[in-house]
């Protein structure tokens, strides 16, 4: 299967000409080739999202107009629910069935659904007299064109994030999809002609870092959004000083899971294998650090290492499957990189750490608890972005504040208690951007997603999402 640019509503060829090849992580085997879009590419599609956004064809259009085509948007998707979780799954290596049919696809239908309903609600909030003889109101305005750059951890569910409240506010955009996982976003790109999204509108340019360095760098790209690492969000943020646009950054994250005695092993257990397997571990907010409180450390840390020994690995196309194989052999390279760096320092490995038996093929990595690991080391401080947890101990609830605050992410974390009053203190208290108590990993197209401190900043999904993509004008109107 090969695939073009997508400008102007039309497939394109490259002006370069390059290839990018794309595989499948569960068995390394090659399954399509996409086109590398270079900077005369990227040229050409922001001037045409630049034509599309002045001549009003979609920011001039009423909101109704607009909220009808994003729904429409997500019941074409939902129509090719199958067909687009079986793509996602061979080109990711998630769990057909349990993943991307169940999860991936629904949850971006349902982010679309909420967006096109979003987009008649963008309205200015204010209008009054604030010096006499004068009336002021509030216009919220669209951005304009919108750069966007996404992850490969879950591609069509970043294009939704991006696509839905950029279209929501009124603004155009040029999207690129990470350079190994463009395949759904892609194939998204037809659905939004068939929605009645007019051409020109959205724009997606399959490529590698520099075709998206060559977006931010762009001096009609109004704003640049990026999902990915943090040390991509620290170069688009520094490029995009240059034009002094905005920047809108969701960046790594190494959540805290934090364990209280008063806790049910088999609910902790129960919540920390899912949330630290599923997407492969691949997962901003994943959870990643597990600390338990010292009475009862021992049953907490048997039961999260028979749930993550439980954890069904294999082939992304059997039904009883819930974890595949990381993205590629530079992610495992990556991942068992870290593990084997914190054995050599001393630490523990009480399950996994290593490739499973029998799958030898692809790129598969054992669910991996760690302990006997110090808060200064690499594998708690850094994204590992695998199927790997360390388990420490605290003494106290200060304690357990000062270790799980203590990283430079402040994407997302989790507090287990059954008292309400130190969930309170503690969820007022911990610098990240989405707070569970009880639970870790669930998400709503409602509820915003952002990060504090390096987990960068802006939210994706909610009506602030939208609000991201607006900028408030404020008319003042002499009354003679
Ligand atoms: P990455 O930073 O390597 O790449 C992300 C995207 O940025 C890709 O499309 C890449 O081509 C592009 N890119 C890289 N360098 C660039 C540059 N200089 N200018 C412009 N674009 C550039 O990240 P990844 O490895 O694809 O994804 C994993 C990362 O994404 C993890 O750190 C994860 O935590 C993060 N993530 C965050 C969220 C969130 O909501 N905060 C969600 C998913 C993933």
């Amino acid at each position: 299967m090969q695939y073009k640019l997508w400008i102007d509503g039309k497939w394109v060829d490259s002006k370069g000409g390059g290839m990018m090849q794309i595989e499948n992580p569960a068995t390394g085997e090659k399954i399509a080739e996409v086109q590398e879009a270079t900077r005369s590419d990227v040229d050409e599609a922001v001037r045409v999202a630049k034509g599309a956004f002045y001549d009003g064809r979609w920011s001039r259009k009423s909101p109704g107009e607009r909220s009808k085509a994003i729904w429409k948007l997500a019941e074409l998707l939902e129509e090719k629910s199958e067909e687009f979780a079986r793509v996602e799954s061979e080109n990711t290596g998630k769990p057909y069935k349990f993943l991307s049919l169940a999860s991936d696809v629904p949850f971006t239908v349902d982010n679309l659904k909420f967006f096109a309903t979003a987009a008649r609600d963008t309205h200015g909030s204010h209008a009054g007299e604030f010096m006499p003889g004068y009336t002021s109101m509030y216009r919220r305005e669209p951005v304009g064109v919108i750069g966007q750059i996404t992850p490969w951890n879950y591609p069509l569910n970043m294009a939704g994030w991006k696509i839905g409240p950029a279209l929501a506010a009124g603004c155009t955009i040029v999207l690129k999809p990470a350079p190994g996982t463009p395949l759904t976003t892609l194939m998204l790109a037809e659905l939004t002609q068939a929605a009645g999204i007019p051409d020109g509108v959205v724009n997606i340019l399959s490529g590698g870092n520099e075709t998206g360095q060559a977006i931010a760098e762009h001096p009609d790209v109004r704003m640049i959004c990026v999902t990915g690492s943090s040390g991509t969000g620290k170069k688009v943020m520094k490029t995009a000083a240059d034009t002094l646009k905005r920047v809108h950054l969701e960046l790594g994250g190494k959540a805290p899971f934090i364990v209280f005695d008063d806790s049910d092993p088999e609910l902790v257990a129960a919540k920390a294998s899912f949330a630290a397997t599923a997407n492969t571990g691949q997962d901003c907010t994943a959870a990643t650090r597990i600390y338990v409180e010292k009475g009862r450390a021992k049953d907490m840390r048997e039961a999260v290492v028979e749930a993550m020994k439980n954890v069904k690995v294999g082939s992304p196309f059997d039904d009883d499957v819930v974890m595949g194989p990381l993205i590629s052999g530079i992610q495992r390279e990556r991942v068992s990189a870290f593990v084997d760096k914190a054995k050599s320092q001393g630490a523990k490995i009480l399950t996994g750490g290593g490739i499973p038996k029998d799958l030898d093929k692809g790129y598969f990595y054992s669910p991996t608890v760690i302990t006997n690991v110090e808060q200064d080391w690499e594998i708690v401080q850094q994204e590992v972005f695998g199927p790997v947890i360390t388990i420490q101990e605290f003494d106290n609830e200060a304690q357990a504040l000062h270790l799980g605050n203590d990283v430079l992410y402040g994407l997302a974390a989790s507090v287990f208690t059954k008292d309400v009053g130190r969930a309170m203190r503690l969820t007022s208290q911990l610098e990240f951007g989405t707070v569970w108590v009880n639970d870790h990993l669930p998400i709503t197209s409602e509820t915003p997603h952002g990060g504090f401190k390096q987990s960068g900043f802006g939210k994706d999904l909610s009506a602030e999402a939208v609000g991201d993509y607006q900028i408030t004008k404020h008319v003042m109107i002499a009354q003679s």
